[in-house]
């Protein structure tokens, strides 16, 4: 059965989703007739007006209502229930596995329109599923739409470049985008393509359970802190971060500081900021006890 949810009402409960996950709520369960609580994820096939109930292991703390509640009194979109149904890879511990299992969740998607604007092959992300460090971009190019590696064209030899400058290597860290598939002529992706999308990349790092995440560009950046600031606002500073409708198997791992830095392919553009750009990768350099690469020439 395939239904549509309104856009503005499904942004609308995506952040009532994280504000209560913010506040350690993650289970949600679907009040199927008053009394009668069903799961989300058995019930996301069923009826036209639904009623999420939001319970928590701690509802005292949720005064003065023992319990939140979210009217939905529209037809139910099966995505949305992708946000909130337990993900398959959770309980899995080796962070490989538990990647391949989002990839083979992701299938040959069709989730969001890129999927017919040209795709040649999904992105999914590649590295080290145990780092310490992710990059996180906006969307493949065609290079990467041809090789199906994310950063493998010019903007990916100057990331490889920065890495480097931060005296480890591409192999040692994650790299991923936003979107998995190649926007048109390289646009940027639309807002609802990215919140489609952003949910399998939570998935990512949830697994990956990074210390730090670096943001490349304004995409990224704004999709991963859902703020809509300019770079300049963004960038300088560390953000605590925790992936949005996913619960990391590991109860240790309470999120990670997110940093945001320009995009390898402005600075291509613009090379007067890569000075700005290493600054703040010495700032990420110094949270991860990392030293810089000595200068070869
Ligand atoms: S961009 Fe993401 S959500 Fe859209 S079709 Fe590709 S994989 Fe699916």
């Amino acid at each position: 059965m395939s239904h549509t949810l309104d856009p503005e009402l499904r942004r609308a409960l995506a952040a009532r989703i994280r504000y209560y996950n913010e506040m350690g709520i993650y289970d949600f369960y679907r009040r199927e007739t008053p009394g009668e609580v069903a799961t989300v994820a058995a019930a996301a096939a069923a009826s036209d007006a639904v009623a999420v109930s939001i319970q928590s292991e701690s509802r005292e703390e949720m005064s003065p209502r023992k319990a939140a509640t979210v009217a939905v009194p529209v037809a139910v979109e099966d995505n949305i229930f992708e946000v909130l149904a337990p993900k398959p890879e959770q309980g899995v511990s080796d962070p490989g596995k538990a990647l391949k299992i989002i990839r083979e969740d992701l299938g040959d998607c069709t989730r969001c329109p890129l999927h017919k604007q040209g795709r040649k092959q999904i992105v999914f992300g590649v590295g080290n599923p145990t780092t310490d460090l992710m990059f996180v971009g906006e969307g493949p190019g065609a290079d990467e739409d041809q090789q199906g590696e994310p950063f493998v064209g010019r903007a990916g030899q100057l990331l490889n470049n920065m890495i480097k400058a931060m005296g480890i290597t591409r192999e040692q860290v994650y790299i991923a985008n936003i979107v998995k598939c190649r926007p048109p002529g390289n646009r940027t992706p639309e807002r609802e393509e990215c919140e489609t999308c952003s949910p399998f990349l939570m998935r990512q790092i949830a697994v990956i359970k990074p210390q730090v995440v670096v943001a490349l560009g304004a995409v990224a950046a704004k999709t991963l802190l859902a703020m809509n600031s300019s770079m300049a606002q963004l960038r300088g500073r560390f953000y605590d971060f925790k992936p949005t409708g996913v619960r990391s198997s590991d109860p240790n791992w309470d999120g990670c500081k997110l940093a945001v830095t320009y995009h390898p392919a402005f600075l291509l553009r613009d090379p007067r900021q890569k000075g700005e750009a290493w600054k703040d990768l010495q700032m990420v350099m110094k949270e991860l006890g990392l030293k810089a690469a000595k200068s070869t020439t």
